[in-house]
């Protein structure tokens, strides 16, 4: 199997900003939250389930799911937060081998928005690459970008893994604070890396 890169970090930390730089390299880039997104529009392979499980009150009228209901829905609930996940993340695994089996790139890159938080993406990837910054940047960034007030942008980072524990699980780290000119180059090293072990895997 070709070398892939699982790429993490939390909420604002930049990993579609560090991606898009690999891809720019060459690398194969595979974004889950873009599959998943994909899987709950309109027509999309998870809407049959959630209509099953979750009724016609999460789905809007074009017969997507309905985010702003389920947001609100799988927050103060962990079980109805397990049964969408449960519908969710097989098929998150399979369109995602699919994105596999056609990409074309050096390596495959997995962004993985929780992936230390799950053990069967630890084991599918040869590396964790981690997008760090502290804390505080990230607030500031999801606070301008998404319009969103410091507590709820610090509530969804309670959701996810500490900085600690990502740090913990990582095999690489990206410090991503400051201006991109800098953290381009810690990109660029770590490419070549990552090209000589997917050279190595061949
Ligand atoms: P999310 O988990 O919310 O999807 P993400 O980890 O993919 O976020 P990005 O979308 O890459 O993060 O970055 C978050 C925001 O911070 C974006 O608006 C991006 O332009 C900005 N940003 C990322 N890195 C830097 C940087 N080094 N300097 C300034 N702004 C940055």
């Amino acid at each position: 199997a070709r070398f892939a890169l699982g790429l993490t970090g939390g909420i604002g930390s930049g990993k579609t900003t560090i991606a898009n730089i690999l891809g720019e390299l060459g690398a194969a880039l595979i974004d889950t939250d873009v599959i998943a997104h994909q899987l709950t529009v309109p027509g999309g392979l998870a809407i049959p389930a959630i209509l099953a499980q979750f009724g016609y009150e999460l789905l809007t009228a074009d017969g997507a799911m309905d985010r702003s209901a389920m947001r609100e829905l799988v927050f103060s609930d962990p079980a109805q937060k397990h049964k969408l996940e449960n519908i969710l993340h097989p098929l998150i695994r399979q369109e995602t081998e699919q994105a596999v089996s056609t990409a074309r790139g050096s390596y495959l890159i997995f962004v993985v928005p929780l992936l230390v938080e799950s053990g069967s993406w630890k084991s599918r990837v040869d590396r964790v690459l981690v997008v760090d910054c502290d804390e505080e940047t990230q607030i500031q960034r999801v606070m301008s970008r998404n319009r969103l007030n410091r507590e709820q942008v610090q509530a969804i980072m309670h959701n996810q893994a500490s900085r600690q524990q990502r740090l913990a699980a990582a095999d690489d780290v990206i410090t991503n604070q400051g201006p991109l000119e800098n953290i381009r180059a810690q990109v660029v090293q770590l490419h070549h890396q990552y090209l000589a072990y997917a050279e190595m895997k061949k």
